[in-house]
């Protein structure tokens, strides 16, 4: 076969193919004069030699093969009449172009066969190779495993002849696959997860994408593409802590806080009665034994007032969160914990939340937890605050400072903050929101001052607000 290829590559060439035509129609004549002694042949030796450059070579090659024939048969062989002659020649020529066409015809249908197979081989190869590279299982219309590629075996620990032929619903619990055979296609997808079974007994969150090889889900091969769950499922419970730990970092934060205004504005008051209690015994001891009883009540209205205080200092006491020591932390690290959280916060506005962190040299001190608190209350006002904006776009910018400082800022595109609102907005209990407790800025201040630093705003590039700290840089590890 593949040395017809050859030939037919040679013979397609120009003058090669003349040559061959030239040859072939040489032989045929030597072969008919060996057929002289059985009687006279005329055309009929001459017709494998068209056929030859018919099926290798081109149209010329035939034509010339065609031509030469009817030449020597003119000179070499002596007819009757004139118009035998001619006739004979004519006819020749017409059976020997329509050789040269068939074959030729022939020769382009094997060609583009050839082409076909190769398509169809390439294709093959690639569907291998996924197959190869990706957990895929194809089940038969009962859900039988019929083929499992090798990172399916590896995703269930099996080897492959342990599992073909067995009912995909062992390796998948409460699989059903009556409820997949009836869903349209695709509804599987990675983000609705299964509980995969190893062979082991291990369980683990399993993506399954499915399609069928013919139309009809109910009869046909099904093909399941599986996706291994563990890392996405870990990540989300890692966020899921995260997010919890946060909400009750928020709870402490804000009752603190509510404690400090408390002790601060019953402070001076509770202080005041007290004192004036105090001089009003003094007044009735002036007034002798006639005031005795009245001196002994105001002693104890004293005494309650004085009890009332220490009862809210203690409060105050209790309810302050104790500031953790800092600890070196990247930022960059802090930030990515962060970053599903923060995400979540955009969808409620509509709002798109950029994050860029500069994550070199990103070692600083803090407590990361109550840091992270801080910069969750910020992007959520700033969410919040570009709500009702055409644009709605909010920045989380990370940058070094300076040796000593990392810079952090939070903007936003929303309306910003007026100069002479700049101070009242820091205030505990200060809100413009209907439902706002205006506690996450004095909360946020109260963290960035734990950690050294001031929290600023001012008017960002964007158009809107822009709140800015720094924390303290932490030297970089040196390279073991
Ligand atoms: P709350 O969000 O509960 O109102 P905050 O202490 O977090 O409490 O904020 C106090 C006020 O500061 C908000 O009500 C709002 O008016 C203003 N504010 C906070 N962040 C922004 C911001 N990014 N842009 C404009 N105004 C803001």
């Amino acid at each position: 076969m593949a040395r017809v290829a050859t030939i037919s590559n040679w013979a397609s060439r120009g003058p090669n193919g003349y040559a061959l035509a030239t040859v072939a129609v040489g032989l045929a004549l030597l072969a008919r004069l060996g057929l002289e002694a059985f009687g006279k042949f005329y055309y009929l030796p001459l017709i494998p030699a068209v056929m030859l450059p018919a099926m290798l070579a081109s149209r010329r090659a035939t034509a010339l093969a065609i031509a030469l024939s009817i030449a020597a048969n003119v000179v070499l062989v002596s007819r009757e009449s004139l118009v035998d002659a001619v006739v004979n020649a004519l006819l020749f020529a017409l059976v020997g172009a329509a050789i040269g066409e068939i074959g030729r015809a022939r020769r382009s249908l094997k060609e583009r066969s050839l082409e076909l197979k190769t398509q169809l081989n390439t294709r093959n190869a690639t569907i291998h190779a996924m197959l190869a590279s990706a957990p895929v299982v194809t089940l038969d219309s009962r859900s039988v495993v019929l083929a499992i590629s090798q990172p399916a075996c590896a995703l269930f620990r099996i080897a492959e002849r342990e599992a073909v032929g067995r009912p995909f619903q062992e390796f998948v619990e409460f699989f059903d696959a009556g409820i997949i055979r009836s869903s349209p296609p695709g509804e599987y997808s990675a983000d609705q997860y299964w509980l995969g079974r190893r062979a082991d007994g291990d369980v683990f969150p399993l993506g399954i994408q499915l399609a069928f090889v013919t139309g009809d889900p109910r009869t046909s091969e099904a093909i399941l593409t599986l996706t291994d769950l563990s890392l996405w499922h870990s990540a989300e419970l890692r966020s899921q802590e995260l997010s919890d730990q946060l909400n009750q970092v928020w709870r402490m934060n804000s009752l603190g806080e509510m404690a400090a205004i408390l002790s601060h504005e019953l402070n001076q008051p509770l202080t005041a009665a007290a004192s004036y209690l105090q001089a009003s015994q003094v007044d009735l001891g002036r007034a002798g034994i006639m005031a005795d009883s009245a001196s002994r009540t105001v002693e104890l209205a004293k005494s309650q007032v004085l009890r009332a205080g220490a009862i809210i200092r203690r409060a105050r006491e209790l309810l302050t969160v104790e500031t953790q020591p800092l600890e070196p932390e990247r930022m960059s690290s802090m930030i990515d914990d962060l970053g599903p959280i923060i995400q979540l916060l955009g969808p409620a506005s509509d709002a798109s939340i950029q994050i860029d962190i500069d994550n070199i040299d990103d070692r600083v001190m803090a407590d990361r937890i109550q840091f992270q608190q801080a910069i969750v209350n910020l992007v959520r006002n700033a969410v919040e605050a570009v709500a009702d904006r055409e644009r709605r776009e909010v920045r989380l910018v990370g940058r070094p400072l300076c040796p000593d400082f990392y810079e952090v800022r939070v903007e936003d595109s929303g309306p910003g903050v007026p100069a002479d609102q700049v101070e009242r907005m820091f205030e505990p209990l200060m809100t413009t929101k209907s439902d706002g407790m205006g506690l996450g800025l004095s909360v946020t201040r109260t963290i960035v001052e734990n950690h050294g630093g001031s929290l600023t705003v001012g008017r960002s590039a964007m158009g809107g607000a822009a709140f800015t700290f720094s924390l303290s840089r932490a030297k970089e590890e040196p390279i073991q």
